[in-house]
């Protein structure tokens, strides 16, 4: 097919660069290649190299988003391996469209909502931990209105333990003391690691496990190995940290996890109002 429209200038400077006189000539075959809204009575423009460029760098971007532009964007995606020299002959654009279809800010709050996306994990993560300080803010909410931000390691941190198996491997032939270990979770690790927010030895820990046990079903628990204690409270506590100090003759700590930060680098959050940017 014989190109009755040239791109006349093949210069890389743009920027209204062309508003050449033939190009009415072609502008019947022309299509805006980023058709966004009803654009009324807007002339299509031809693309430089420097605008087709951005325009590939644009769609790249949207293909990896939601929303108006990306529904645009899958229609042209063809157009992302396309250098300036061989661009369609019917590619146009209309400048409003253009600029909303480059425009990083519109990109960067949609890739912030993106990772918004997973919601249903955040929220379940923070019941399962019992965090309120989290729960207050998205619970029934929608996320994307509320601009729940947080980094991605952050996330994965936070929701880490929800893709673990559900329950340790049982311990084949251990006696598992349920009894005790509700009271156990109850007493100890509730009211004190949770609510007074003490931090305590796991051997403590264990210690005071095989003490409820004697006291409160009269069996000998001695031989209940702390990793067993350790798994099954990392289980059903995913809040909990399990924390080995450096130097070796320091017992590994178990404390909670706080949602404004603590020295150990473990998620942190930040909730922000609609305004705020990151
Ligand atoms: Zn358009």
């Amino acid at each position: 097919m014989a190109a009755s429209m040239v791109t006349s200038s093949s210069s890389d400077s743009d920027e209204n660069g062309q508003k050449s006189h033939q190009k009415s000539k072609s502008l019947q075959r022309k299509w805006c290649y980023m058709h966004i809204t009803s654009i009324r009575h807007e002339e299509m423009q031809d693309f430089t190299r420097t605008r087709w460029n951005s325009y590939r760098d644009s769609l790249r971007r949207w293909l990896e988003l939601k929303g108006e532009c990306r529904d645009v964007a899958e229609n042209y995606k063809h157009c992302v391996d396309l250098e300036f020299e061989s661009i369609p002959e019917d590619a146009a654009f209309h400048p409003t469209s253009y600029c909303r279809f480059i425009d990083k800010t519109a990109m960067a709050k949609m890739e912030r909502r993106i990772f918004l996306f997973p919601k249903g994990h955040l929220q379940k993560a923070a019941e399962l931990k019992d965090d309120h300080s989290i729960l207050m803010h998205i619970k029934d909410k929608d996320c994307v209105a509320i601009e729940v931000q947080y980094h991605k390691s952050c996330y994965q941190q936070y929701t880490k333990f929800l893709s673990k198996p559900a329950r340790p491997e049982k311990e084949q032939n251990e006696p598992m003391f349920d009894v005790s270990y509700n009271l156990f979770c109850e007493r100890i690790i509730r009211q004190r690691l949770l609510v007074n927010q003490e931090v305590l030895k796991m051997d403590q820990l264990r210690k005071t496990f095989i003490e409820l046990v004697k006291s409160s079903e009269g069996l000998d628990a001695s031989n209940y190995r702390q990793d067993t204690l350790k798994k099954r409270l990392t289980c059903d506590f995913p809040q909990l940290v399990f924390h080995t100090p450096a130097k070796r003759n320091i017992c590994e700590l178990v404390f909670a996890e706080t949602v404004d930060g603590n020295t150990c680098g473990h998620a942190t959050f930040s909730i922000r109002s609609r305004n705020h940017t990151v």
